[in-house]
């Protein structure tokens, strides 16, 4: 009767330690410049663990608060970085090169010119864009042992890859502690662990980039969809709009009738360098970089409202109501 009793009284402790876990909990904050929310499956105090993280992380990637290592890198020319920053340098400096430069950390120059930084947008003078130019290019860096240098005139900005990585730093510090399912959406980037605890995906909007609503709804497990776009941050000048996202080949604005591009794939850094990348890229040669890498899948859309997705996730896009059928096309 008593070891009944105390079995009944183990029963009713792991139903409510189920209880207490499987509740969701979430937090949303501003961090690297744009709105974060969590929502995990799991206890509260990871919520604080992931802030944690991401504070960190800003604290060491920023490039205008000047404690960063980013910051102190790009003015005093080299800088010697953690075991973890370094490796993100390695790895920034490896996208870069898969897509052909169509990523550039070393852009920063252009991005600061055009005022993307400050807010204090302007078109720059041809002279002044090619000779910004001059000081772009991801080979030039040079990383010797953890010190990283950079010749004159040259500077960083992990920005186009620092949320994917990120999430990525969240998804792991969440499944070290246990968690075994939840939502990451830092600013729009959105990464799933696990499934939902009913054992359904998780079911993620991919924003109208022509406003109102979402184009269709992804159910994805395990995968991050990171988008880049040109209508969230731009500015307008002489009738002409210049989004933020600049070709590393020119030194303009990114141009070329896209105006969004989501990466899906189970790595968050990957598909934030990539989002950027074939944002560059245009259709064209997004479409035959996807075609020509494995891993990830893809959603572009253009100007005139054509959206093309990739095969692997014909199944598991649900397109809006109010996206015409005849404007979207499969891409195998
Ligand atoms: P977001 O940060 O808006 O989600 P992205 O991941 O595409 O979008 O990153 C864009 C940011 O990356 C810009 O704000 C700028 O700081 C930087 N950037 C712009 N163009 C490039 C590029 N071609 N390569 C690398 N970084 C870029
Ligand atoms: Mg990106």
């Amino acid at each position: 009767m008593k070891k009944g009793l105390f079995s009944l009284f183990i029963c009713i402790c792991v139903f409510l330690c189920g209880c207490y876990y499987s509740q969701k909990r979430s937090a949303t904050f501003f961090a690297m410049d744009t709105v974060m929310e969590i929502s995990i499956y799991g206890e509260e105090k990871l919520l604080g663990g992931c802030k944690d993280v991401i504070y960190d992380l800003e604290k060491k990637l920023s490039v205008t608060d000047d404690k960063s290592d980013v910051y102190i890198l790009n003015s005093n020319g080299r800088h010697t970085f953690d075991e973890d920053t370094l490796g993100l340098i390695l790895r920034s400096i490896e996208l870069c090169d898969l897509t052909g430069g169509a990523v550039d950390v070393t852009v920063y120059p252009l991005v600061k010119a055009w005022g993307f930084t400050t807010g204090e947008h302007r078109v720059p003078e041809n002279g002044e864009i090619s000779s910004l130019l001059s000081s772009v290019g991801y080979k030039k860096v040079i990383v010797s042992g953890s010190e990283v240098s950079l010749q004159s005139g040259m500077a960083i900005d992990l920005g186009a890859i620092a949320k994917g990585y990120a999430s990525d730093k969240i998804v792991e510090y969440l499944k070290d502690n246990g968690v075994q399912s939840a939502i990451i959406n830092l600013g729009g980037n959105v990464c799933a662990l696990g499934k939902k605890p009913d054992g359904s995906p998780w079911r993620v909007a991919v924003e109208n980039p022509f406003g109102g609503g979402y184009i269709g709804i992804l159910s994805v497990e395990d995968k991050c969809v990171i988008t880049s776009g040109s209508y969230e941050r731009f500015f307008t000048e002489g009738g002409k709009t210049y989004c933020h996202i600049i070709d590393p080949s020119t030194g303009y604005p990114a141009d070329n009738g896209l105006v969004s591009v989501s990466v899906i794939c189970s790595d968050g850094t990957f598909s934030d360098a990539l989002s950027t990348a074939l944002f560059v890229m245009g259709k064209e040669r997004a479409i035959e970089f996807y075609k020509t890498h494995v891993g990830f899948d893809v959603i572009l859309v253009e100007a005139d409202g054509s959206i093309t997705i990739s095969e692997g996730i014909e199944n598991t896009f649900e397109r809006s109501a109010d996206i015409p059928e005849s404007s979207f096309e499969v891409i195998s």
